[in-house]
């Protein structure tokens, strides 16, 4: 015996068409939480953020770049990135301080962190020379947001910059584009210099 003994109305009809609706609609929610990310939703700019600053605050670690967030759904994120060390330094002790950059992001983000590592030069004037020319050089060119994995290999008749170019998601030029470009700004403006460049797509911002 149901409700409607006591009222005219089928209200047990009514209530069950409102269960099926709050199911439906928990339902749906449920879905787009895990099939946004899936889809390639941005991720949170303030998670970015976090990311930033747990991995920027060790002073082993110069730089960071080619951050993406794989996000498999609540719960299940997954973050992988470069991070810049001194090529001088002992690869026991920035090891250890990656590490721990790694658990602290588990441990403060609860997600499962990959960090890789790049060499850097550091303190090398004629490396740090040719790397300062070439940044302003690419802050002529719109579309690219960033240099990294800046490496240089001197010969005797010409010099070869290699590095990666960050470009904006969403850009209309293709990756080609993009590195005939800084290729063409490279040979005209620093005479004797060839880029090697590989362009990176930004998947965070
Ligand atoms: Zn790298
Ligand atoms: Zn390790």
């Amino acid at each position: 015996m149901g409700v409607s003994y006591f009222f005219d109305v089928n209200i047990d009809g009514y209530a069950g068409v409102l269960v099926a609706l709050f199911i439906l609609w928990a339902g749906v929610g449920v879905a787009r939480d895990t099939l946004s990310p899936l889809l390639g939703q941005a991720p949170d700019p303030e998670l970015v953020q976090k990311i930033e600053d747990i991995v920027m605050s060790r002073e082993e670690i110069i730089g960071m770049h080619d951050l993406v967030v794989h996000d498999y759904g609540p719960g299940r994120l997954m973050i992988s990135l470069h991070a810049e060390v001194d090529g001088r330094g002992d690869i026991f002790e920035l090891h250890d301080a990656v590490d721990t950059v790694e658990r602290t992001l588990a441990h403060d983000l609860g997600c499962e962190a990959t960090i890789h590592m790049d060499p850097v030069v550091c303190d090398d004037e004629a490396v740090d020379a040719e790397h300062k020319k070439l940044l302003e050089v690419i802050a002529g060119i719109d579309d690219v947001i960033g240099v990294h994995d800046f490496r240089m290999v001197a010969g005797p008749s010409h010099t070869n910059l290699i590095f990666d170019v960050v470009v904006p998601c969403g850009i209309a030029k293709t990756a080609d584009e993009v590195r005939a470009e800084v290729c063409a700004a490279v040979e005209e403006q620093m005479p004797g210099r060839f880029a090697v460049v590989n362009v990176d797509t930004s998947f965070v911002r």
